[in-house]
């Protein structure tokens, strides 16, 4: 079985996250795609980040009816620091040999990625799926070899052009403007009940 794996603040989870989870998904024939909202993203250290139970909330509302889309609340639940190579590990182990890990990130978590914790790890469980993001910067996946050789190689990358960030919706939404085109209606609704972003105005 190939697994998609998507992890992320989801703070909130938006319709670049939607697409990019598609647009791996017929890249490489995933079976399945987890949405894995973070527990403690401790590099986000020093950015006020919602309860994990709005951000899963949102996760869970964005994917409903959508076949072979799930979340996961594998991270969520386990104390500390989220590491996605522990991560990946517990999944291996709970999915068994026969399932092949591809995690799906932005091409800017690329450029992020020497920062994590064990990135070597990271990149030897699982086939990185990369979306570009030609607004962030493009796609360079030279960087990768500079952690595990030949990873550039393995490396799968995806044409994506979806400008979307959950940084502007927060902005937009502290700022009262529509959030329309930008997150699934259902993500729209509960940020707006929940009063969401209001203490960025
Ligand atoms: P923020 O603006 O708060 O930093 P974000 O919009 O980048 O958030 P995250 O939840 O941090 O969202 O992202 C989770 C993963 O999804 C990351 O690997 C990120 O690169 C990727 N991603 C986010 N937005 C897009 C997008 N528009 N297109 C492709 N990938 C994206």
């Amino acid at each position: 079985m190939k697994l998609g794996v998507l992890g992320g603040t989801f703070d909130p989870i938006h319709l670049g996250h939607m697409a990019a989870a598609d647009a791996a998904r017929a890249a490489v024939s995933l079976d399945r795609v987890l949405f894995i909202p973070a527990g403690d993203p401790y590099l986000k250290a020093g950015t006020a980040i919602s309860p994990g139970e709005d951000r899963l909330a949102m996760v869970r509302a964005a994917i409903e009816g959508h076949a072979g889309y799930e979340a996961s609340t594998i991270e969520l639940d386990r104390p500390g620091p989220t590491y996605t190579e522990v991560t990946l590990a517990e999944l291996q182990e709970a999915h068994g040999p026969d399932t092949e890990l591809h995690f799906i990130v932005g091409a800017d978590t690329v450029r992020d990625l020497a920062r994590w914790h064990a990135p070597a790890e990271v990149l030897s469980r699982c086939t990185l799926v990369v979306m570009g993001r030609p607004a962030q910067g493009g796609l360079d996946l030279a960087s990768l070899d500079a952690i595990s050789p030949g990873a550039a190689q393995r490396a799968v990358a995806v044409d994506l052009d979806v400008e979307v960030s959950a940084t502007e919706i927060r902005r937009r939404a502290a700022a009262g403007e529509s959030l329309e085109g930008l997150v699934p209606v259902a993500v729209e609704r509960y940020i707006r009940e929940h009063q969401l972003y209001k203490e960025h105005a």
